[in-house]
């Protein structure tokens, strides 16, 4: 694609990078096809197609309006596009340059302000948000239908090993996630334990950066990165550790980008590469301790049970990790269903299924549709997100994979 960026841009590094990645477009629109937004709504700017056009004209001088924001609004961020384009176009990135350009340009008002401001500054506070999940928890019977969604019912973590192999990975705990649903990390703590690996949370590390990163705030996504690389840092430093684990996908993304989303902070940037290079996801440590579980879990039954897979977009576009979750839990006993569509996101996206709700609720009936055709008694999935959201649309239980492989190895049931 031909471009020619304005003047306020070209010789920036952000006009550098947009400019690379508008060039490898070809326009062919095979990612228009895989686009869940397109599909729901049918019009060019609701697929990635249109909205690189959109964005491109915008880098060249044209003057963005409420309408060019909304088209980028309706974007959930799946990156589906980018799993589908043969030419390479990292479109996120486009998208993210794009987005900040024309919020500047086009200043949200009212009620939209109001609520990103009130998300960026309350969802990334572990503290202050388990204080109001506990309150919600505790009178979740009394909440309006809509409210009661966003509250899961509180389930018991179970216990935590203590720290007795040489072995150790840094678990973050994240920011919603220990409210929401604790039971997940001390799941994986103790699956990790059974294959000889102690799994610790480092005090003091937080909020990944994702909900600031994706409601506008890069520079509190990078405070959010530099507070938890500062946390990790004597662990890392030392060598106690073999790697930082993630056990919500969306989490995993967003700290494998920390070298990018540092580059520029000469204090950090080379901290930020050796804490992205250690990253990984739940799946790909216990993927790669396979044979272990294996026997460990053949000295348990292991009941056939049918299941359904929804793999979160951040796990299977944004990772590009495929396939091996599905053989853990294959080997852990469960028949996995076959899932229609299992390229299309949920409708969760972060803070979408709040900003978006018509469209995220749409997605959701039928992803659900997909997931629960198959006859499968459960669901797993692997990003607090997707789980809650699935969760408030359906009465057939939705869990962690790691929790399922937990109960399997006599942890918690899940
Ligand atoms: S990120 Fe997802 S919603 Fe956005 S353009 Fe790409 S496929 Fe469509
Ligand atoms: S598939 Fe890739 S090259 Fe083709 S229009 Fe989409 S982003 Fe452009």
């Amino acid at each position: 694609m031909q471009t020619q960026l304005a003047d306020f841009i070209r010789d920036t590094p952000e006009g550098r990078e947009a400019e690379d990645i508008l060039r490898k477009c070809v326009h062919c629109g095979f990612c228009t096809a895989t686009c869940p937004t397109y599909q729901l709504l049918g019009d060019e700017l609701d697929g990635p197609r249109g909205r690189i056009y959109l964005i491109k004209q915008v880098l060249e001088g044209a003057e963005p309006t409420d309408k060019t924001r909304l088209h980028l609004d309706r974007c959930l961020t799946c990156r589906s596009c980018e799993s589908t384009c043969p030419s390479g176009v990292h479109y996120s990135r486009l998208l993210d340059i794009g987005r900040h350009v024309v919020d500047a340009r086009v200043p949200r008002q009212g009620a939209d302000k109001l609520t990103r401001r009130v998300l960026r500054e309350f969802v990334p506070r572990p503290a202050l948000f388990g204080v109001a999940m506990k309150a919600g928890q505790a009178v979740r019977r009394l909440l309006p239908k809509t409210l009661q969604a966003k509250v899961p019912e509180a389930r018991p973590a179970g216990r935590w090993p203590a720290a007795r192999h040489a072995r150790r990975v840094i678990a973050l705990a994240g920011c919603v996630q220990p409210a929401m649903a604790p039971s997940i990390n001390a799941a994986a703590a103790r699956v990790l334990d059974a294959l000889g690996i102690s799994m610790v949370e480092a005090a003091g590390a937080g909020c990944c950066g994702a909900v600031r990163f994706h409601l506008d705030d890069p520079d509190g996504a990078r405070a959010d990165a530099r507070r938890n690389i500062d946390a990790w840092w004597p662990e890392v430093e030392a060598g106690r550790i073999e790697a930082i684990v993630m056990t919500a996908s969306g989490c995993g993304s967003q700290v494998k980008d920390y070298a990018h989303l540092l580059q520029h902070d000469p204090a950090y940037a080379d901290k930020a590469r050796r804490v992205a290079a250690l990253t990984r996801d739940i799946g790909e440590v216990v993927a790669a301790e396979a044979d272990a579980l294996a026997a460990v879990l053949a000295a348990r039954s292991l009941p056939r049970q049918a299941l359904a897979w929804h793999a979160p977009c951040s796990l299977q576009h944004g990772q590009r990790i495929r396939g091996s979750v599905e053989k853990l839990l294959a080997a852990a006993g469960f028949e996995l269903t076959p899932v229609r569509d299992a390229h299309l996101c949920c409708g969760s996206a972060g803070t979408y299924s709040i900003l978006q709700p018509e469209l995220s609720e749409r997605l959701r009936a039928n992803k659900l549709d997909c997931l629960l055709e198959g006859g499968a008694a459960t669901i797993a999935s692997a990003n607090i997100g997707c789980i809650t959201h699935l969760q408030a649309g359906t009465g057939t239980p939705v869990r962690h994979w790691i929790e399922l492989i937990d109960a399997r190895l006599g942890g918690q049931p899940a």
